[in-house]
């Protein structure tokens, strides 16, 4: 949905002007965020030079295309997000610390010599800290 000035303005301002998701304080590039995510199709499409590309289509669940289901998100949170739902966002941020450790030598370095450590904390949003 096209979020006109004033509605945009209320979900920047849900959070106090925050990032749901990280809790930074947004600046003037920040996402609106679908939370219940609206997964748009993808559409193969010519250009003039003939060659092809992906270009997002129709959104497949129009019901979560509505203000009440915006949240205010820095670019970072929002990309991450993508069209995942809140909880498999959850789970697939909670795997990034095995998948540093799986795959990333200088990360299993850096926590050998004590720079990283690890806490186990559960993944919690900014807006679950903040709302009651
Ligand atoms: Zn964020």
């Amino acid at each position: 949905m096209r979020l006109k000035k004033a509605e945009r303005e209320q979900v920047r301002l849900k959070y106090g002007g925050h990032c749901a998701y990280c809790g930074v304080l947004l600046g003037d590039r920040w996402h609106a965020d679908h939370l219940a995510p609206v997964v748009r199709e993808l559409l193969s499409k010519q250009t003039v030079a003939g060659t092809w590309k992906l270009v997002s289509g129709k959104p497949l669940r129009p019901e979560h295309d509505v203000l009440e289901n915006m949240m205010p998100a820095c670019a970072p949170c929002n990309i991450s997000k993508g069209g995942q739902t809140l909880e498999g966002w959850r789970t697939w941020i909670a795997g990034h610390v095995n998948s540093l450790n799986s795959y990333h030598p200088i990360y299993r370095l850096a926590k050998s010599y004590g720079l990283i450590a690890e806490t186990g904390a559960p993944v919690v949003f900014h807006f679950e800290k903040v709302s009651p």
